[in-house]
């Protein structure tokens, strides 16, 4: 189902081949063919969990091709995750939340294994931080829609495509505590910012808030205070300040997500964005989804993320659709 929307929708071919060395037996191995039928790159999948295997999923690039003088020198990657297996018998059965984390991360191996940029540094997902999971976060957008659903969502052994009200219940339970999730999302992208641009440098300086002494004995506490303070207008309530705890906010220490976490909201403001002018145009429609690679996917970080959307959406990016799926439209 994914291959076919990403050949109806992108113009690229997908095909597997059997190239027998694989690092274990689960491996699958595809090409990619542009419209001209010229192998643009080709990636390997390693679906299922395993003893030694990481948790998670992810994308991987192993070669970064693109064009070079004499020709288009093709990509390699590879896509991973510990999905439900086949067992038996019985066909591996995903839930729609497998799914979308697979269109995610082929989303990201589009990225890399469509990139036309000449210099590899600057080639698919070596892109800005808050650009990066565009192209993944947009391929999900088709997991929630009723026509690419049909292609693959089927019982499995009846072939009885989705029910439509269960699909309506899928949409609707997606949109349950929305509100929350996104002030939430909204309240940590923005302490994040503040703590780094406000209290770090009055940490740093000692500054006229604070004596020596008092940072020495209470920069926990400080730090503490300023996070209830700071969250405070993103909750329904003083009490539920406390339940956003920056000690736990482990993304920030850890994860590298410093003075980032902002991207991940950011990325769903452009991504459902995009997806509007999909909407409108159809979402199989091959001259938006052209468009697409041709201003955004292919194009790496050979410009301005701002420039590439404004290319593809003629306009600078707009809340509004994502307000909208996490919110519901306005009453009229
Ligand atoms: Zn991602």
């Amino acid at each position: 189902g994914m291959f076919e929307i990403v050949h109806m929708t992108f113009g690229f071919k997908v095909a597997e081949r059997d190239i027998g060395e694989v690092w274990h037996p689960d491996v699958r191995y595809y090409e990619i063919f542009d419209e001209l039928g010229e192998k643009v790159g080709a990636f390997y999948t390693d679906w299922y969990p395993r003893k030694e295997k990481r948790q998670g999923a992810w994308m991987n690039h192993f070669i970064t091709g693109g064009s070079r003088s004499g020709g288009f020198a093709p990509h390699l990657g590879v896509i991973c995750g510990n999905f439900t297996p086949p067992d038996g018998d019985h066909a591996a059965l995903l839930t729609h939340r497998e799914v979308e984390t697979i269109f995610h991360e082929f989303g990201h191996l589009l990225h890399h294994c469509t990139s036309r940029v000449e210099i590899p540094s600057r080639a698919g997902i070596n892109v800005a931080w808050d650009w990066v999971e565009l192209p993944s976060q947009l391929m999900e957008n088709w997991t929630w829609e009723r026509e690419a659903l049909y292609l693959f969502a089927r019982h499995h052994k009846s072939g009885e495509a989705l029910p439509e009200s269960l699909y309506e219940r899928m949409v609707a339970a997606r949109r349950f505590m929305g509100g929350w999730s996104q002030m939430r999302q909204l309240a940590l992208g923005i302490v994040d910012l503040e703590l780094h641009e406000e209290l770090a440098p009055q940490l740093r300086l000692g500054s006229a808030r604070y004596s020596e002494e008092e940072l020495d004995l209470a920069q926990g506490d400080i730090v503490m205070e300023f996070g209830r303070e700071h969250f405070e207008p993103f909750v329904v309530g003083p009490h539920f300040a406390e339940l956003h705890i920056l000690p736990v906010f482990t993304h920030l220490f850890s994860g590298g997500y410093a003075a980032a976490y902002y991207s991940y909201l950011w990325s769903e403001v452009l991504e459902a964005d995009i997806f509007t002018r999909f909407r409108q145009e159809g979402i199989f429609n091959r001259d938006t989804g052209r468009s697409y690679v041709d201003s955004i996917l292919s194009r790496g970080d050979s410009d301005e993320p701002g420039a590439l959307f404004k290319e593809f959406m003629g306009r600078d990016p707009d809340p509004t659709a994502l307000l909208d799926r996490n919110l519901g439209s306005e009453p009229a």
